[in-house]
């Protein structure tokens, strides 16, 4: 028998399929271990064939890798073909996808515990006096049947063994699987759908079209329309993935899971220890769970039969992924709903500019639930000018009426929420006195200040403009381009409000699952008054006495020099709002900002997504960016800046070469340095396109494809989340 084989081995050279001799027994999709170049390396079985081109004296054998099941199912290697056309990336970077990395390195120590049991009854046994560790040992066997010993000795030391030496107990090994989130236990609550959740679920099952877009305003039950449709799947027999953006950040979420779908739930998230992780995983391939939840490389989960598929904040910016191959996530999760004919369920409050532009074109069916479960309004949104607070004298980073709720809302018992927008957190200049902002003049995206040229420059087309003295609008020198930090915020609180019980979480506060697990459950058990915090309390959280949400610089992220800033924002600031006033008493939220009158804010204040849309998609349309659009970056990077620049080269011209003999589809080409130079001492160089036709791309991703060498990484980013 004939296997051919892919090394696990990411270099082109290696990118292709290797004969090897097999065992008659050997599985496709499994796992063996390959004499490659004088070495043994990891390889997968692709397909098996009676005979080879290469003579026969010339094969070697591939020795099998003793896994119970082939590690990739024949749908995970039906994708990993079409990921490799789509992405030209190497068929073993590909496969890695598909399998938890402990997998491939090996590290993963089975976790063994030792059980005794008894072999006799006890009255059959015999005793020398004194021996108190053996007969409680014994009677405690006898009572509670088999146990684990290293319990046993902590109660009757060295008991055990003595036991096991005369015969009396018999010792096995068994497998114990980690369960990640045994302390995180609720009750299960299975509800009632209202009215608008049963016809939501309804129109999912029978629309006829693939991607069903359910747009739900924060708090309208969506988790729960969720959890139905996974439930009903479990009940056929079927499978489902469910993704979110980040789980680790959301316990609640974790607990219902656990309550509701107990050991039938694998939660797959980068938090977990390596042996977790593969035991989770081994779950799926196994069929003993059903259900994958995690991130968005729970798209790779290795199930068979899926029913259904959900992506949760559809909108959220980690679906995208940022190392080889690039892909997006929802592309992935149509490929599988369509191979599997089920649906692909697409939730969020502030859908992505480009999903609801194809839902409103009909291409996807849009579901809608425009109220909350809990009938209550959506939370008050109170603007406060921060150019006037400047000019009064306050150049705090509090406003007076955020001051004024803080303190009711204190003094009611009940608990406050104050977001720093981090995430637009960059070197944009702004003015204090009016709000203005530098921003390029041909592609109307804000500029970034570039400390060692000390120049603006345009992200987007690389026009570079000088430095500002003083605002060109109202002359004033009070130009800002830092962002105040959590720890300093938390400070200045705890001068105001000295005996509130303040907490903060970003990332220098939380490290791994435990980190962000204990602020949230302090949080959540009441035992702060305070939550202060960057993007990463804007998700998901439902903390019921939360009243007040402080947005402390709406606008910070307006200015990120990025197309979709303005979408950003808007999505950010309706998650932030949707955290106050969860439960019975009313919720506000105090928005402070330099440029009130910014569409973006006005639409958020009113939580009105479809004006929004609207504005934003003409903007989109005029100026010719995405969905109008597609921007494209290659980048090259590589720690020998003369090999780097060599494969730019190579790489420009097979791209020139493309753009000259079709212009028509190009709105935009140009080759520059990335606007940060170095990054893990990796030189930078990109070339940019914006493409008016994406009839091009199978191209662009060959020619890259074809400049990849063993030193320089080439990689196609389209419509980047950032350009740095
Ligand atoms: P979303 O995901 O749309 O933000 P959630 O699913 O978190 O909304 O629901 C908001 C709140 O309403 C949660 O506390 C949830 O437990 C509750 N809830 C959802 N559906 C129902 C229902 N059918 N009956 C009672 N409570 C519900
Ligand atoms: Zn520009």
């Amino acid at each position: 028998m004939i296997a051919e084989v892919i090394v696990d081995i990411a270099a082109s050279e290696t990118d292709r399929i290797f004969d090897y001799l097999c065992d008659e027994n050997t599985i496709v999709g499994s796992r063996v271990r390959a004499p490659f170049g004088g070495k043994t390396v990891p390889g997968f079985v692709m397909r098996l064939k009676e005979t080879s081109d290469v003579p026969e004296h010339r094969l070697k054998r591939v020795y099998p890798t003793p896994d119970e099941l082939p590690a990739l199912n024949a749908e995970c290697l039906a994708l990993a073909d079409k990921i490799t056309a789509r992405y030209r990336v190497p068929k073993a970077l590909t496969l890695r996808l598909f399998l938890p990395s402990e997998m491939r390195t090996g590290k993963v120590r089975e976790l063994t515990r030792n059980y005794a049991e008894l072999t006799m009854p006890f009255s059959e046994m015999k005793f020398r006096a004194g021996s108190k560790n053996q007969i409680g040992a014994a009677e405690y066997l006898e009572k509670n049947g088999k146990s684990d010993c290293a319990y046993l000795n902590t109660l009757f030391p060295g008991g055990v063994s003595a036991l096991e030496k005369k015969g009396y107990v018999k010792i096995t090994k068994e497998q114990i699987l980690r369960d990640p989130y045994k302390e995180v236990v609720s009750e299960s609550v299975e509800r009632t759908l209202t009215p608008d959740q049963e016809r939501a679920v309804k129109t999912i099952e029978t629309d006829s079209r693939t991607v069903q877009l359910l747009h739900g305003v924060t708090g309208s039950g969506k988790t729960e329309i969720y959890l139905t449709l996974i439930a009903k799947c479990l009940r056929e027999g079927k499978s489902s993935i469910f993704l979110v953006p980040e789980i680790s950040l959301t316990p609640q979420m974790l607990s219902q899971l656990r309550a509701r779908f107990g050991k039938q739930a694998a939660i797959l998230h980068s938090g977990l220890s390596a042996g977790e992780r593969f035991d989770e995983w081994w779950r799926l391939r196994t069929g003993e769970a059903k259900i994958a939840i995690g991130a968005r490389s729970a798209i790779f989960s290795p199930l068979e039969n899926l029913g259904v598929i959900i992506i949760d904040e559809e909108h959220d910016s980690s679906y995208s992924s940022e190392s080889a191959p690039r892909y997006n996530t929802f592309d992935i999760a149509l490929l599988r709903a369509k191979r599997n004919g089920c649906k692909l369920v697409l939730g969020s409050a502030t859908p992505a500019v480009d999903t609801y532009k194809r839902a409103v074109e009909r291409e996807f069916s849009l579901i809608r639930l425009d109220k909350r479960i809990n009938q209550k309004p959506l939370p008050e949104i109170m603007i406060a000018d921060m150019r006037r607070e400047v000019r009064r004298g306050n150049s705090s980073a509090f406003s007076g009426v955020l001051k004024e709720e803080l303190a009711k809302c204190l003094a009611s018992g009940n608990q406050a929420i104050l977001f720093l927008n981090r995430r637009g957190y960059s070197q944009t200049v702004i003015c204090k006195e009016c709000g203005y902002v530098a921003k390029c003049e041909a592609c109307d995206v804000s500029l970034t200040y570039h400390r060692e040229e000390d120049c603006l420059k345009c992200h987007y087309c690389g026009t570079k403009y000088n430095m500002l003295s003083a605002c060109p609008d109202c002359g004033g020198k009070k130009l800002s381009y830092a962002g105040t930090g959590t720890q300093r915020i938390v400070a200045d609180l705890q001068k105001l409000y000295p005996t509130a019980r303040i907490i903060r979480m970003d990332n220098d506060t939380t490290s791994g699952k435990e980190g962000h697990y204990k602020i949230l459950k302090t949080f959540a058990e009441h035992k702060a008054d305070i939550l202060v915090g960057t993007q990463m309390i804007a998700k998901g959280h439902d903390f019921p006495a939360v009243t007040l949400v402080g947005i402390l610089d709406a606008d910070m992220s307006l200015h990120f020099s990025d197309y979709r800033s303005g979408e950003r924002t808007f999505q950010l600031l309706t998650q932030v709002a949707g955290r106050s006033g969860r439960a019975e008493e009313k919720g506000k939220v105090v928005l402070q900002t330099f440029d009130p009158e910014n569409d973006v804010l006005r639409f958020a204040t009113t939580y009105d997504y479809q004006g929004f849309y609207e504005n934003e998609i003409s903007l989109r349309a005029a100026m010719a960016f995405p969905p109008y659009s597609k921007i494209v970056r290659v980048l090259v990077t590589g720690e020998d800046d003369k090999k780097t620049i060599e494969a730019l080269k190579e790489v420009y011209f097979a791209l020139e070469k493309i753009y000259t003999e079709n212009t028509d589809k190009f709105l935009f080409f140009n080759k520059m340095r990335s606007p940060i130079k170095r990054i893990q001492n990796k030189h930078r160089y990109q070339v940019l396109m914006r493409l008016s036709d994406t009839s091009v791309l199978p191209e662009i991703y060959a020619a890259c494809a074809d400049a990849r060498t063993r030193d320089v990484l080439v990689s196609v980013e389209e419509n980047p989340a950032n350009l740095s």
